[in-house]
């Protein structure tokens, strides 16, 4: 009974299976977890004792959608580490990137360097581009980190590390290339695969190739993870798209950060959840992830129609160079371009802010309609102006959804929560990278009464590590992987906002991973036990 090097100690331990809470004691020894009834653990013989009375003690959180894929790789510098650090301050223990249809890997070898260049825009630092999830993995390897990390992959990175990023279909043997460098990569250990349907160079395959690559994922029973094609006034038929995809393949399908947006979309969860849970009563595996916020945040080059795009980030700033090509765009935002989803069509230049432009700080904050109208401008104009100077590489934030249906995705009994976080250097991002495990439990749980603190905690967790194949993890019980939360709540909130989206959160007291303290008081150890996961 003795020799642990952690004893946990007082809580009410909430054990990530949804089941109540109950009062018990945590033991870590050798990074693997002992339950404990209370009192039954020794006074002595544990190398550190958290005091854990009035605290809840949970499973560490899993981020099941993040874009933290280059991160770390970027080095140590400048505002970087609070950008890595916000992720664990909120309590997540395992972060899964490689989502909305963009990785670091896999790539031809004759491909990387083109790669390479265009992650260097994407991510703000030379992350690198590689050529299978081992190569990531090792990459990776090299930079100590306090959480664990596992990546999907991404199919549009796939498409462009074979086709290039071109608006054409895929020839038959480039899919079969396509296919054999993600059957390598998902046998190395990635988590699945994902697409980002609305993004280009993944934008321009049709269903018939996501099909062919989703049953390689079936064939390795990981899930097929996607970024539906329009999350706006077509989100059902673009959902409908995602259920043939998962039915012809033989894939499970997780619905990527669920919403229907713009003013054409609204209350349109009323429709897509009911069919979801259709699905699931029929006995189709389909999950969906969430943020808490009526905020998402994206490229401000994906407010542009998919030709803009074609030939990747240069191709792109030629195009705005020239004002023939400006004025096609504007009409195509004006009229629709079918099978374009259509942000600013769908909801107006006023509810698009500007997130990250390094070399105009000015305009962060503001929105693109604002920016016009100082400028005596056209917004299109104002927006294409800030791509050419900044490279084609400004992020934005969309005001888009409503907050009905943001509660009913929440509340939904197979939703995960996902940030969609996007930590990059500079700029205002938003704040859900430091806020959303933290913002479900205070406003959600707490305030709201939306959930169950139990029900909250699962959709962390348990349900996390079931969907994406995270064994030993997810649920605290003798033997699981040592990953931790320990929360107060009745102050756990989220503090980061638009202004301030890196403000850590309150009332996340400590956090284990890998069997060691990496948050203690609500400040990082410097412990750095976290892992890449091959799955
Ligand atoms: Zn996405």
């Amino acid at each position: 009974m003795s020799g642990f090097d952690l004893l946990i100690r007082g809580g009410l331990l909430v054990d990530g299976t949804g089941r109540p809470g109950r009062p018990a004691d945590v033991g870590v020894a050798a990074g693997r977890l002992t339950v404990l009834a209370p009192g039954e653990a020794p006074r002595t013989g544990a190398a550190e004792v958290i005091d854990a009375r009035g605290r809840v003690v949970a499973p560490g959180f899993v981020d099941v959608h993040t874009h933290s894929d280059g991160v770390t790789l970027l080095g140590p510098s400048g505002g970087r580490s609070a950008l890595v650090r916000a992720s664990v301050l909120q309590g997540v223990t395992t972060e899964i990137c490689g989502n909305c249809g963009s990785s670091l890997f896999p790539a031809l070898p004759e491909r990387l360097p083109a790669m390479r260049a265009e992650t260097r825009i994407t991510f703000g630092g030379d992350v690198g581009a590689y050529a299978d999830f081992a190569g990531f993995a090792a990459a990776h390897a090299e930079v100590p980190r306090a959480n664990h990390l596992a990546s999907l992959v991404g199919h549009g990175t796939l498409r462009a590390g074979v086709l290039g990023p071109v608006d054409r279909p895929a020839r038959p043997d480039e899919l079969r290339t396509m296919c054999a460098l993600l059957d390598a990569s998902l046998a190395q250990g990635a988590a699945g695969l994902s697409t980002g349907l609305i993004y280009t160079p993944g934008s321009y395959a049709g269903t018939d190739e996501v099909v062919a690559l989703a049953a390689v994922a079936a064939r390795h029973g990981k899930p097929y993870v996607t970024h539906l094609r329009d999350e706006m006034s077509r989100v059902e038929e673009a959902l409908e798209e995602a259920i043939e995809i998962s039915r012809r393949s033989g894939a499970a399908l997780h619905v990527s950060h669920h919403k229907t947006a713009g003013r054409y979309a609204w209350g349109r969860t009323e429709r897509t959840l009911p069919r979801i849970a259709a699905l699931r009563a029929e006995g189709m595996d389909v999950t969906c992830d969430v943020y808490p916020y009526t905020a998402g945040s994206t490229a401000l080059a994906a407010m542009l129609p998919p030709w803009a795009n074609d030939g990747g980030l240069g191709a792109l700033t030629a195009r705005l160079g020239d004002p023939a090509q400006r004025d096609r765009m504007r009409r195509a935002i004006a009229e629709g371009v079918p099978g374009w989803e259509n942000t600013v069509g769908n909801g107006g230049w006023d509810r698009i802010s500007v997130a990250c432009a390094p070399r105009h700080p000015q305009a962060e904050g503001r929105t693109v309609a604002d920016l016009a109208a100082s400028a005596g401008a056209d917004p299109l104009d104002v927006a294409a102006d800030l791509l050419v100077a900044e490279a084609g590489e400004v992020t934005i934030i969309s005001h888009s959804m409503v907050e009905e249906d943001v509660r009913r995705v929440l509340a939904a009994p197979y939703a995960m929560i996902g940030s969609d976080g996007v930590p990059k250097p500079g700029g205002r991002p938003h704040p859900r990278w430091a806020g959303t495990f933290p913002r479900v439990l205070g406003r959600y749980v707490r305030e709201l009464g939306l959930l169950r603190l139990e029900e909250a905690v699962h959709k962390m967790t348990g349900m996390a590590a079931a969907r994406f194949g995270l064994t030993g993890r997810g649920v605290v019980g003798d033997g699981a992987h040592a990953d931790l939360v320990v929360f107060d709540p009745a102050t756990v909130a989220d503090r980061a906002t638009f202004t301030e989206p890196l403000l850590p959160p309150a009332g996340i007291d400590a956090v284990v991973a890998g069997g060691e303290v990496v948050v203690r008081g609500g400040e990082e150890t410097g412990a750095r036990p976290g892992k890449v996961l091959t799955l």
